[in-house]
């Protein structure tokens, strides 16, 4: 029941895992039995609180703060925490849902959660960013735990902020432990996290393109976004000799046909944080189109001829005519490293098309997975290699794919990855609640 027009993500999200449910409810009625619907779109928890904060120039701010508890049949919450003007109590809860069936699908003991805050970290120094973490944690902390909760970074939330929070959760509590993945190298964080989600929607990009016997060497690739997610795609793009031509953030879109000047993207936004633009200086040759610029239905990045696609910045980043565009452009091979970035009507154009296409509750999980490996490494007090870690990540998004491709083909639509994606992790939670029983 669409009750309230402030949860418009979550009835997207919600929406398209009950489309694909359908099949399997009427293969296997017993999940009616079990309320499982009623219960799994019904969050366990959400915590809504303030958040005080000094400014550097003596003013008090004040942000919302969010965490969202919605389902722990499969393990402790884990899911990470938002800073961006954006977020609303709806859109941590489509984040969350979705976090359900991404974790479920990577095997790992984790259950799913999401949360954040709208404040926006763009033109503040560092001193009000620590201050605003610490007052974040002031009440997170009591909420998480390394076996009950335990939050990553997503938008606007990298390793300075995770430090930050890290800081004041220690501070609070006088605990050195996994309450946060994400975490620097020094302190608990795991080699290869940082690059996991990017690096796995590659893996899995390379396992859709394997399966129809190609590769993705020298295959033109068009990224949007310029932050973690990006920027790893883009990395691993050129460990597989594949050829990254374009970027975007909230300002505009970066065109460079010889390749993304990786080193330079790197620095302007991890250490300069800087808006795109500033690539042409070193880079005059290449592109730059301002969202001024953009055509009215969509993103300019979408419209640039290539092969393979990856979204990498936000929800709803891809329209309809976006889809048709990139179509009509010869891409055939679409993997998610954003969170739900194609509209409802843009994921039924590509799967009309048959072509390639990964959804991100499964294209971009390797993030989370290796968060995983973080807690586990916590837990036990130890430190893994950089080939045991990413060789863990390149088994786990193998697996998640043979399990959406088997799923697929099990419910007669061999191509419908969303399909495979929706159904295997309902499946893998559904069936974990009914053994716990009505809680
Ligand atoms: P970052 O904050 O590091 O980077 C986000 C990038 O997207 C920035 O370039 C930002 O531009 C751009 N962007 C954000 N919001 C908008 C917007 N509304 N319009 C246009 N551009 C926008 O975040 P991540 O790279 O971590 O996250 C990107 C996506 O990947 C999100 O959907 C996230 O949920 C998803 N994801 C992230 C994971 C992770 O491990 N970090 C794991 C799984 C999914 P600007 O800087 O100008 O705002």
């Amino acid at each position: 029941e669409k009750s309230s027009p402030a949860q418009t993500e979550f009835y997207q999200a919600a929406e398209e895992v009950l489309e694909c449910l359908r099949p399997l409810f009427e293969r296997s009625p017993y999940y009616h039995d079990h309320s499982i619907i009623e219960r799994i779109v019904e969050p366990e928890r959400q915590i809504l609180f303030r958040v005080c904060w000094t400014d550097d120039a003596g003013q008090v701010q004040v942000n919302k703060g969010f965490r969202i508890q919605f389902n722990s049949a499969l393990g402790p919450y884990k899911g990470g925490l938002r800073f961006h003007p954006s977020v609303t109590a709806g859109i941590i809860k489509f984040l969350g849902f979705e976090q359900i069936f991404k974790n479920a699908l990577t095997g790992l003991p984790i259950g799913g959660g999401k949360g954040g805050s709208d404040f926006d970290p763009k033109g503040k120094s560092d001193g009000e960013i620590m201050r605003f973490c610490q007052a974040f944690m002031t009440e997170l902390y009591r909420h998480i735990g390394p076996t009950t909760d335990v939050p990553a970074g997503d938008i606007g939330v990298g390793t300075r902020e995770i430090g930050y929070l890290y800081g004041q959760y220690k501070r609070l509590t006088g605990r050195y432990e996994g309450i946060l993945t994400g975490k620097g190298l020094d302190w608990g964080g795991s080699i290869g996290r940082k690059e996991a989600t990017g690096y796995g929607a590659v893996y899995f990009a390379e396992n859709m393109l394997e399966a129809r016997g190609e590769t993705l060497e020298g295959k033109v690739c068009l990224i949007s976004g310029a932050g973690n997610v990006a920027i790893y795609t883009i990395e691993k793009l050129y460990e597989l000799n594949a050829l990254p031509v374009t970027c975007s953030d909230s300002r505009g879109t970066l065109h460079d046909p010889r390749g993304i000047d990786l080193a330079l993207l790197k620095e302007l936004k991890e250490i300069e944080r800087v808006s795109l633009e500033a690539y042409l200086e070193r880079h005059p040759e290449a592109s730059y189109i301002p969202t001024a610029d953009y055509p009215s239905d969509g993103h300019a990045v979408w419209r640039i001829k290539g092969d393979v696609a990856f979204p990498c910045a936000t929800q709803n980043e891809l329209t309809d005519t976006d889809a048709a565009a990139l179509l009509d452009n010869g891409v055939d091979c679409i993997s998610e490293g954003a969170n739900m970035p194609s509209t409802a009507e843009a994921v039924d154009r590509f799967l009309a098309a048959k072509i390639a296409y990964g959804p991100g509750k499964a294209a971009n999980a390797g993030g989370v997975a290796t968060s995983q490996l973080e807690m586990a490494q916590n837990g036990s007090m130890q430190k893994w290699p950089l080939e045991k870690v990413d060789a863990k990540l390149k088994e786990i998004m193998a697996g998640i794919h043979r399990q959406c491709a088997d799923t697929a083909a099990e419910f007669d639509d061999p191509t419908n990855l969303v399909l495979g994606a929706n159904i295997a992790g309902f499946r893998r939670v559904a069936d974990a609640m009914i053994d716990q029983g009505v809680v």
